[in-house]
C-alpha cells in the first residue's frame, strides 16, 4: 500500500506541475465549444435528409461541458459566489450522463443502462446537500464528482464497446478504449485524494491532471464519433449501390460483378455454375388490370418468394423491371433443372393478395443455362436469354435449359 500510494502520489504530482490548471480550463472549455459546434452543425444540416439519432444530444454534452469549464474559469476574472466551483462542476457531470444518453440512442442499445443514471443522480446529489451543508469543500467535490464521472464514463465505454455494427465497430471500440482510459485517470485522481496525506479542501494539485485526461478524451471522442458517422454513411451507400430499391433483394451490379468473377475463375474446373433467368408472365396485363402501385406489389412478392427459395450461396437479384436472375454455384444439370422446376411451380401455386377481395395469381417463364469450361458471363447470360424467349415462344409457365437450343426440341425441360 505504501508504495502504491508513492507512486500514484508522483504521478499525479508530476503531469500536474506539467501543465497550468487556468489554461487548461480555458482549452477545455473550447474544445467542447467546438464539438458542440460540430455536432450541432451537422445534426442541422443532415436534419432535412435523414435522421441520425443522438447528434443533438452530443451537441448538448459537449455545450453543457463547455459551459460548466467556461464557469470553473470565472473566477480568474474575479466573477466568483458561492457555489460557482461545484455548479460548473455539475454542469460537467450533467454533460457526462447526456454524452452516455447520446451513444445510447445512437446505437438503440436498451436503456437499462438508465440504472447507471441513477446512481449517478443520487451520487451528485449527495455531492449538492454536502456542499451546501458544509462548503465548497474540494476534496469530496473530488471524490464525488469523480466517481460519479467514473461510473458514467466506464457505462459510457461499455455501450461503445457493444457496438453491433460492422463497420462502425473499429472506430466504437477506439473510443471506447480511450473512455476506459478516461475512468481511469478519474479513479486515479480520486485515489489520489483518497490516500494522500497532504490532501487539503481548500487546494487541490490534481486539477491540472484531471482537465488534461478530459482535454485527452474530447480531443479523440469527437474525431472517432466522426469517423463512426463516416463509416455508417459509407456503409449505407455501398448498401444502396448493392441493392434493388423496390424489392430489397440484390441488383443487376451485384450479379454482373459475381457472374463475371464466377466465370472468369479458373482455379476450380470441375466447378459448375448456372445462370436462370426469371421473367414474370404477361406482367403488363397485371399493370393495365392493377395500376402501377398494383404491379409493385406482386414484384415485391414474387421476390419474397424466389429469395425464401433461394439458398446461399446462390445468389438472387432483379435485373430488370419484372426480370430476375439467380446464380447458382457448384451445380450440376439436373440440380439446375429441378430449382427452376421448384421457383416456376412456387409463383404458379402462390395467390397475391390485391386489396382486401381480390386475389392475383401469375406465372412466371424461366430459361437457364450451366457454364461450360470457356464461357463469358455474357455468353451464358446470351444462352439462358434465349432459353427463356423459348420458353416464352413454348406458351410461357415453363422452364427451358440452353441445351434444347442446340440438342433439339426432344432436350426440352
Ligand atoms: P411476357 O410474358 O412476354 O414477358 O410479357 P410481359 O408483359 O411481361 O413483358 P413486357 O416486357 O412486354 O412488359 C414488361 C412490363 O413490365 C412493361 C413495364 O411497364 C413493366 N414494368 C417494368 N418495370 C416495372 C416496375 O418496376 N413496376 C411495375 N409495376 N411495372 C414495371
Ligand atoms: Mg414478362
Ligand atoms: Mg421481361
Amino acid at each position: 500500500m505504501g508504495t502504491s500510494n508513492i507512486v500514484v502520489g508522483e504521478i499525479v504530482e508530476t503531469l500536474a506541475r506539467l501543465t497550468h490548471a487556468g489554461t487548461l480550463l480555458i482549452v477545455n472549455a473550447l474544445l467542447a465549444a467546438l464539438s458542440s459546434a460540430i455536432f450541432t452543425t451537422l445534426h442541422l444540416s443532415l436534419r432535412k435528409t435523414r435522421h441520425i439519432r443522438g447528434l443533438a444530444l452530443w451537441a448538448a454534452s459537449h455545450a453543457l461541458i463547455a459551459v460548466g469549464f467556461s464557469a470553473l474559469v470565472l473566477p480568474a476574472f474575479g466573477i466568483t459566489f458561492f457555489g460557482l466551483a461545484l455548479l460548473g462542476n455539475l454542469l460537467i457531470d450533467l454533460g457526462t450522463a447526456f454524452g452516455l444518453v447520446a451513444v445510447l440512442v445512437y446505437f438503440e442499445h436498451p436503456l437499462r443502462f438508465g440504472r447507471v443514471l441513477f446512481v449517478a443522480a443520487i451520487i451528485g446529489a449527495v455531492e449538492v446537500l454536502y456542499v451546501l451543508d458544509r462548503g465548497e469543500d474540494l476534496g469530496i467535490m473530488v471524490v464525488a464528482g469523480g466517481s460519479l464521472k467514473g461510473l458514467l464514463t466506464v457505462a459510457t465505454g461499455i455501450a461503445f464497446w457493444r457496438c453491433r455494427d460492422d463497420a462502425q465497430r473499429l472506430a466504437a471500440r477506439v473510443a471506447a478504449a480511450f473512455h476506459f482510459l478516461w475512468a481511469a485517470a478519474l479513479f486515479l485522481r480520486v485515489s489520489w485524494w483518497e490516500i494522500h496525506p497532504l490532501a487539503s479542501g481548500s487546494h487541490d494539485p490534481t486539477s491540472a491532471f484531471g482537465l488534461l485526461s478530459r482535454l485527452l478524451l474530447t480531443w479523440v471522442i469527437t474525431p472517432c464519433i466522426l469517423w463512426m458517422l463516416s463509416r455508417q454513411f459509407d456503409a449505407e451507400l455501398i448498401q444502396l449501390a448493392k441493392e434493388d430499391p423496390l424489392t430489397g433483394i440484390a441488383n443487376r451490379r451485384v450479379m454482373w460483378e459475381l457472374g463475371e468473377r464466377v466465370a472468369a475463375d479458373t482455379s476450380q474446373p470441375a466447378r459448375r455454375f448456372a445462370v436462370l433467368i426469371v421473367d414474370v408472365d404477361h406482367f403488363k396485363r397485371i399493370n393495365d388490370r392493377w395500376g402501377h402501385p398494383g404491379g409493385d406489389e406482386a414484384l415485391k412478392t414474387i421476390a419474397t418468394l424466389l429469395h425464401r427459395l433461394t439458398r446461399a450461396p446462390n445468389l438472387l437479384a432483379r435485373v430488370g423491371g419484372e426480370e430476375f436472375m439467380v446464380l447458382m454455384v457448384d451445380t450440376n444439370e439436373q440440380a439446375v433443372q429441378d430449382f427452376a422446376e421448384e421457383l416456376r411451380g412456387a409463383v404458379q401455386a402462390f395467390s397475391i393478395a390485391m386489396g382486401s377481395e381480390h386475389l392475383l395469381r401469375c406465372t412466371v417463364s424461366i430459361g437457364h443455362h450451366l457454364f461450360h469450361g470457356g464461357d463469358s458471363w455474357n455468353n451464358a447470360v446470351t444462352l439462358a436469354d434465349q432459353a427463356l424467349y423459348e420458353a416464352k415462344r413454348r406458351g410461357r409457365n415453363q422452364a427451358v435449359a440452353s441445351a434444347v437450343l442446340h440438342d433439339g426440341p426432344e432436350a426440352a425441360r
